[in-house]
């Protein structure tokens, strides 16, 4: 199966997990092997995420495979339905998986019981953890809709394997796309939008791969220092090194994932272009990343400091808004000018506000004097944090339609070049980066 068959089956289910349970259990507790498996449900049927950590002595190349398997009998094995891997060469550790398995995909027969479980293969032999039951329902079925789909890979640049602010776990991520998907679907809704947009964590790698922990890239040691200034490496020039953590942008969404040697940075995003032909206020409008690759880094770079409990997490979802094109709310400057090409998105004077911030609190003062509270996820402290209007998601629906160096179908691309009949300049574009300083507090 190659990549594109991988995500687009993937792409149609989604993350929203409620509830989770899990069981652990080795057949070769003598020789250190542990092997656990949790089944995350989701909200919207069709689907069910499978976690599994696997920990056995596999240094040397010991393990040859780790991986799930699953089927209608409460003891799966290897032989019969499964999704293997190699360790990578110098991995060491725990070995993680996060796997998705559907109604489209896998054959999987809505309301049917299933059991899936981890499984080892070291030294010829087979070792399982405990079984786990599982189903799925009927998969959602949104008519009337066109949904925008993102696969996003988190690039974990780490230097302590055993470090959770480093190195989060697995569940970190997939609760963070949960929570994506919750805040973008609930808005886009209550805009009454023909659109939505889906963040689902890809199943596949640019090689065509499957990746064990769907979404998930972790890298040790790659920059080859303990912490890093964000904006020096968005700078980066990319070379071989850096391509290896950066994954096509007109396919995936890149979060990097790092230790920020600038401790009050939350996040920081890099402003989507636009083709000329479809311009959108505030944003760099030119055809250069129709068909040129990018030459420098596009994406979100994400303070692992700031990664961890629900409203840390939605430092992603602001920085989401800006690499879909969104502003924010407020201004520094005197005049009241608008800031970010919305109506709808009342404009104040923000020195006013960081006089004083804890007399104003969620309150903000209008230009024309009046006071208003601040809900809207593009503000800063305090907030909210619970909105986008009906013209923020306008402008992130132009950016998912004809963004460049954003993620879109094949078709898409194809449709886009296919009307192109203008001469594509010889230049790249100035590049516009976003840095937030502690967000959300409460
Ligand atoms: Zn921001």
């Amino acid at each position: 199966m190659n990549t594109q068959t991988i995500v687009a089956s993937v792409l149609a289910i989604s993350l929203l997990a409620v509830s989770s349970c899990r069981r652990e259990g080795a057949s070769d507790p003598a020789a250190g092997v542990r092997i656990s498996t949790s089944v995350l449900k989701s909200d919207v049927g069709g689907e069910a995420w499978i976690i599994g950590e696997v920990e056995a002595p596999h240094d040397g190349g010991a393990v040859e495979s780790y991986g799930i398997c699953w089927s209608e009998l409460e003891a799966p094995v290897v032989a019969g339905n499964a999704r293997r891997f190699v360790p990578q060469a110098g991995q060491s550790g725990t070995l993680r998986l996060l796997q998705s398995l559907d109604v489209a995909r896998d054959g999987l027969v809505p309301g049917r019981i299933y059991w899936v479980r981890g499984f080892i293969e070291k030294g010829g032999k087979v070792s399982y953890g405990a079984s786990q039951k599982f189903s799925v329902t009927e998969p959602a079925v949104q008519t009337g809709i066109e949904v925008f789909e993102i696969p996003l890979v988190f690039h974990v640049l780490y230097t302590a394997e055993n470090d959770r602010i480093q190195n989060p776990t697995t569940l970190v991520f997939f609760q963070s796309v949960a929570l994506l998907n919750k805040m973008f679907g609930n808005n886009f809704t209550a805009a009454g939008s023909s659109v939505s947009v889906h963040f689902s964590l890809a199943a596949g790698g640019p090689d065509g791969e499957w990746l064990p922990e769907a979404g998930i890239h972790r890298v040790r040691n790659l920059l080859g220092m303990q912490s890093v200034d964000p904006s020096e490496f968005l700078d980066m020039p990319l070379d071989n090194r850096l391509d290896s953590v950066f994954w096509d942008p007109n396919r995936y969404a890149n979060v990097w994932l790092l230790t920020s040697s600038r401790k009050n940075l939350s996040g920081m995003s890099v402003f989507p272009y636009v083709p000329v032909a479809h311009p959108l206020e505030w944003l760099e409008a030119d055809d250069y990343y129709l068909v040129n690759p990018p030459d420098a880094l596009h994406g979100i770079v994400l303070n692992n400091a700031s990664f961890r409990d629900d409203d840390n997490k939605m430092t992603l979802v602001h920085e989401f808004g800006h690499l879909f094109g969104l502003f924010h709310v407020f201004n520094y400057w005197e005049d009241c000018r608008d800031t970010d090409g919305c109506d709808d998105t009342p404009t104040y004077d923000r020195n006013v506000y960081e006089s004083d911030p804890l007399r104003w609190m969620y309150e903000r003062m209008r230009c024309d004097g009046t006071v208003f509270m601040s809900d809207n996820i593009m503000d800063y402290w305090f907030t909210y944090e619970t909105t986008f209007t009906p013209q923020q998601c306008a402008r992130m629906e132009h950016v998912l339609r004809y963004g460049l160096l954003t993620p879109r179908s094949p078709e898409r691309s194809k449709a886009i070049l296919d009307n192109f009949t203008g001469e594509v300049p010889d230049r790249a574009p100035i590049r516009r980066i976003h840095v937030d300083s502690s967000l959300f507090l409460k």
